[in-house]
């Protein structure tokens, strides 16, 4: 027993203090959990596209299983990127994820003696991408859940080497508007990286959306990421991608796992940026499925946090002046519905839901009645 503890002594102490990620509760999980019908659990807790994945993106990872014993090889979809997104591939950095892409931002700009910035209640790779290389996380207060740019702006110091802002934010799901965001672009020091993450952007009204591409020709110490695990359904094959300057890439790349993203979640990704008409559906579902849990919340005197994601922030009223987000959380997954609790994130008070298909949303707005009822 103490030769474990002494080996684990081994770690860094910067290592040995995260916080492990606590991931939404799969429906496998509950399913054994409570003996439930698997079929029968909605999951709204993780973000997931509710329609799946592109029937386009499911051919394309079937026609390309027998090609498995080779080694992958990321140029179609990064040359895809590039033309759509009008940058060069030299300027795309693809990752197992977009999580980790945010570790290798992490992992390129940050060790011992630096810190990052980032804002209360922000998503919670920034913390993790921060503590691994053992730099210091300075975290600012959020105004009304959201980042404060001002605050930030002013609270980087000479040794902070990265900025992480999330637009919109996970899981608050407000926004910054293009203004504010290149106000804070023109603002920063040059020798600060900014890494904007939009894994929500493709859930964006078009007016409301940045020229975060275009921008980085303007600012050098921009990383935009984004990924296909949100509006496109590949959550569970992994892949997202940086955008910066060519030089930023090269840094990426030195730190990058040289076969970071698979076969199967290249030709997926491919197909399915192929299929913006999915694209269009799924967000058109959103929105109307939005309009949907904001009327059942309304109905039951429930205030949010207006978000501009796929998922919306429930504030869950006290009783006694006690907490009471985590009892309704646990009484939810009795009846079969998944959401996500807060209270890691400083949120004690609050639930997130995913915006699911409609009959899910309504499915979540019953259990939730029920539950605030009893
Ligand atoms: C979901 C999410 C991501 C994307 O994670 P992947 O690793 O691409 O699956 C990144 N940033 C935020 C804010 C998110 O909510």
């Amino acid at each position: 027993m103490s030769d474990i503890l002494d080996l684990c002594e081994l770690s860094p102490a910067y290592v040995r203090a995260i916080a492990p990620y606590q991931p939404g509760k799969p429906i496998t999980e509950l399913a054994r959990e409570f003996g439930l019908d698997e079929r029968s659990i909605v999951k709204l807790a993780s973000n997931e596209n509710p329609r799946g994945l592109s029937p386009r993106a499911l051919a394309a990872i079937q026609a390309a299983l027998p090609e498995l014993a080779r080694y992958p090889d990321g140029f179609e979809l990064t040359q895809a990127l590039s033309q759509r997104l009008g940058v060069a591939m030299q300027q795309i950095v693809l990752g197992n994820g977009s999580n980790d892409v945010l570790e290798l931002a992490g992992m390129a700009f940050l060790a011992p003696g630096c810190s990052a910035v980032y804002s209360q209640h922000a998503f919670a790779v920034y913390p993790l991408a921060t503590q691994a290389r053992g730099a210091h996380s300075i975290v600012v207060p959020a105004k009304h859940f959201g980042h404060d740019l001002e605050a930030m702006l002013a609270a980087i110091r000479s040794d902070t080497h990265v900025v992480f802002i999330a637009n919109p934010n996970n899981p608050t799901g407000t926004l910054l508007t293009a203004a504010e965001l290149e106000s804070f672009l023109e603002r920063a020091p040059k020798n600060v990286v900014v890494v904007v993450d939009e894994a929500y952007n493709e859930y964006l009204a078009p007016d409301l959306r940045c020229p975060s591409i275009a921008w980085v020709e303007r600012f050098p110490n921009l990383i935009v990421t984004r990924t296909f695990s949100k509006v496109y359904g590949l959550a569970g094959l992994r892949v997202g991608y940086a955008v910066c300057r060519p030089e930023v890439a090269a840094l990426l790349n030195r730190v990058r796992q040289p076969f970071n993203v698979n076969n199967l979640a290249i030709a997926a990704a491919v197909a399915a940026f192929a299929d913006q008409d999915f694209v269009r559906e799924s967000y058109a579902l959103n929105v109307a499925g939005m309009a949907q849990l904001l009327d059942g919340c309304r109905r039951l005197g429930l205030a949010w946090i207006a978000s501009y994601g796929n998922f919306v922030t429930i504030e869950i009223p006290r009783a006694d002046n006690q907490s009471q987000a985590g009892a309704v959380f646990q009484k939810l997954l009795r009846q079969g519905v998944i959401v996500r609790p807060l209270a890691n994130y400083g949120m004690p008070d609050h639930l997130r839901v995913t915006i699911g298909l409609a009959r899910e949303n309504a499915r979540f707005l019953e259990a939730l009645q029920a539950v605030l009822k009893d």
